[in-house]
């Protein structure tokens, strides 16, 4: 496999390289990453590479996503990997910054998106939408991209981006893309690595009873006892600990007691000191 794509670790770099391709009319396609990367993030690398004429990669793990009791500390990294995957994706720059060129010392500003954070992983994470919201608006703004890619994955984060990015007036277009699957079902997520043998046998229970649970509000089904379904499902499984099982709109994430369309049934539960989240629309 080749070295993969050049690599900048400074803004200033990253606003030169880009302005280069800009003044030539090139387009530019913006990839987020925190690393680790597999298929779902070379799905997004792949997709602005077709969409733009030119694709960059940013991989930051940033820590103020991540809660005192998360997994910074252990948040898988592998730069070179990450690197020659995003060179077989298309990619044609990774900007890999250290902390402190995103978090000067004096930092002092959040960004905070309100009420689409208040359900789903947003109790359960405090601060971690704020990160994701000022991390973001921050790697917009020193790209200055075209399009951006988000993953369904994540539809929480990527609807709190959406509406950032309008509501700050960010010239660009949030682009989502459809989550990456293993042949089981289970979406492919950096985490999965934490996953034990037995763990991971079970986990792909996590979607098989969203998918089954969205077919049956799809019928017309009320949302109470479809999600005390998938509770009973994924306890039955030994998932140790459920964060939410809930139904919720597209646009504001909000609570539904019935399907109205467009709608996810969305969940979040451990297995041991994993966490793993999905989401399955409602068709
Ligand atoms: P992360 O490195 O986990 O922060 O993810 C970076 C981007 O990849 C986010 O926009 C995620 O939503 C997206 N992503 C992660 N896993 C998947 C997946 N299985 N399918 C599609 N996109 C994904």
């Amino acid at each position: 496999m080749s070295a993969g794509p050049a690599i900048v670790r400074r803004v200033a770099e990253l606003r030169e390289a880009l302005a280069h391709w800009r003044k030539a009319g090139e387009s530019i396609g913006l990839v987020p990453t925190m690393g680790a990367l597999h298929e779902g993030h070379l799905q997004l690398a792949r997709r602005a590479k077709a969409e733009n004429s030119r694709a960059i990669a940013t991989l930051f793990v940033n820590p103020t996503q991540f809660g005192a009791n998360e997994d910074l500390a252990s948040y898988p990294r592998d730069e070179a990997a990450d690197r020659a995957l995003l060179g077989t994706a298309g990619a044609d720059l990774l900007f890999a910054p250290a902390v402190d060129e995103i978090y000067p010392s004096g930092f002092a500003t959040t960004v905070s998106v309100a009420r689409l954070t208040d359900h789903l992983c947003g109790p359960h994470r405090p601060g971690h939408f704020a990160g994701v919201a000022t991390v973001v608006s921050k790697l917009l703004n020193q790209s200055l991209p075209n399009r951006a890619y988000f993953g369904e994955k994540d539809f929480q984060q990527l609807q709190v981006i959406r509406r950032m990015t309008r509501d700050l007036d960010i010239p660009v277009t949030i682009v989502g893309v459809a989550t990456a699957r293993e042949a089981d079902g289970l979406a492919l997520s950096s985490r999965n690595r934490y996953l034990s043998a037995g763990e991971r046998a079970r986990a792909a229970t996590l979607p098989q009873l969203l998918r089954a649970g969205a077919s049956h509000l799809a019928d017309g089904r009320g949302a109470a006892g479809e999600i005390e379904a998938v509770l009973a499902g994924l306890h039955a499984a030994g998932f140790d600990r459920i964060d939410y099982v809930t139904l919720a709109g597209e646009a504001e994430l909000q609570p539904l007691s019935h399907a109205e369309r467009p709608c996810r049934l969305f969940a979040a539960a451990w297995l041991g000191r994993t966490r793993l989240i999905d989401n399955w629309p409602v068709e």
